[in-house]
């Protein structure tokens, strides 16, 4: 039988495993970030209108340029954003999988602070360029000056800041993304995935956009907008990034089911965002009661919490898994992450934590 070693595989991806959350068949799913709430039917029956709409024209490519949809999504973001200053791909791994292959690649480096989201890292190193980790402080949030001394030494050529923060939850303050932007040679990405859980009153990034034409803001309809089937990933930024962007993309990357779909998810997003409410909720009475078991849990503004820590996570991880309920193993040793779920979910996942420590 052949196996991946008898390839003439590139070297540096030699010995490597693919990665990914399991995707195992359990009651209660809570390992993705996913939003819990699936479409109304009212909404399913727009997307199906659309995608039969879309349809009939199959045979054609899609706009490659997707205008509709980047008008569509400036409109959401607001902040006197226009189409020009918007970008969408698949996802926004694919997001970041393109900015690399414009400011990164080979004898180039990119830099993040971890614990955070562990694609950056993998789509760096598969796009060739050279991870540089700049840890975070014990309470997972980024020391300024430790970050700009660092960024001084190793002058990146992009750097990523994830806020809120995957797996931690932690939101950085403007002034940190300020002082890095600029202390930073190349790009800074602000890995926005979470935004709309965050506590109201927490800034966006977009707000640091005018006048900085090296910053790029990264957003996904996957979690806050509960469309993770339909990989949309998208980002702000001036309007000479996209240009950057253009050079490398693949033309017609984005289908036109894909862009039919975003836009009516555009067009729901009250209801679609209605659920943002209930799962910040959710999220914070799940802090209290993980506090009041007494274990540690990370502050979040996300749709998440961090918890621990335990001295073998892994048996923790499983043994809440054969009570039915999927939660993830990763960020620091000791410590277990929990997607909020509906309030059913939420009570299956504390019974099955209950059960685990006694
Ligand atoms: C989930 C997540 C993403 C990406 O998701 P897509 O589904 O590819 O849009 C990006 N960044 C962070 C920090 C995430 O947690």
């Amino acid at each position: 039988m052949t196996t991946l070693d008898d390839l003439p595989i590139r070297d540096d991806l030699r010995g490597k495993t693919a990665y990914g959350a399991p995707q195992l068949d359990v009651p209660v799913q809570l390992n993705t970030n996913e939003n819990p709430y699936p479409p109304s039917p009212g909404l399913v029956d727009d997307l199906a209108r659309a995608v039969r709409h879309g349809a009939a024209t199959l045979n054609r490519y899609p706009d490659r340029d997707a205008l509709d949809l980047r008008k569509d999504l400036a409109d959401y973001l607001g902040h006197g954003l226009t189409a020009g200053q918007l970008w969408a791909a698949n996802g926004s791994n694919e997001i970041i999988q393109q900015i690399l292959q414009a400011f990164g690649g080979s004898g180039r480096s990119a830099m993040g602070f971890e614990p955070s989201y562990s694609m950056h890292p993998i789509i760096t190193g598969v796009t060739g360029t050279r991870w540089i980790d700049g840890a975070r402080e014990e309470d997972f949030a980024i020391d300024e000056a430790r970050a700009v001394a660092l960024i001084e030494e190793h002058r990146p050529d992009v750097v990523f800041l994830t806020s809120p923060n995957n797996p931690t939850g932690t939101a950085l303050p403007l002034g940190v993304i300020e002082r890095i932007l600029a202390a930073a040679p190349g790009m800074v990405v602000v890995d926005e995935a979470y935004a709309e859980f965050a506590r109201a009153g927490t800034p966006s990034a977009l707000s640091l956009l005018p006048g900085n034409p090296r910053l790029i803001v990264t957003r996904t309809m996957s979690k806050a907008f509960a469309m993770a089937g339909t990989r949309l990933g998208y980002l702000a930024a001036d309007p000479a990034v996209i240009d950057a962007l253009l050079l490398v993309r693949l033309p017609y990357h984005l289908s036109t089911l894909t862009q039919a779909a975003a836009r009516v998810a555009l067009a729901h997003r009250e209801e679609l965002l209605g659920t943002v409410d209930a799962l910040r909720a959710e999220r914070d009475a799940t802090v209290d009661w993980l506090r009041q078991r007494g274990l540690s849990v990370a502050d979040s503004d996300a749709n998440f919490v961090l918890f621990g820590k335990f001295p073998d996570r892994h048996a923790v991880w499983e043994d809440i898994l054969d009570r039915g309920v999927l939660i993830r193993e990763t960020g620091p040793a000791g410590w277990l992450r929990v997607s909020i779920g509906t309030g059913d979910e939420m009570a299956a996942f504390r019974a099955a934590l209950e059960g685990v420590l006694g």
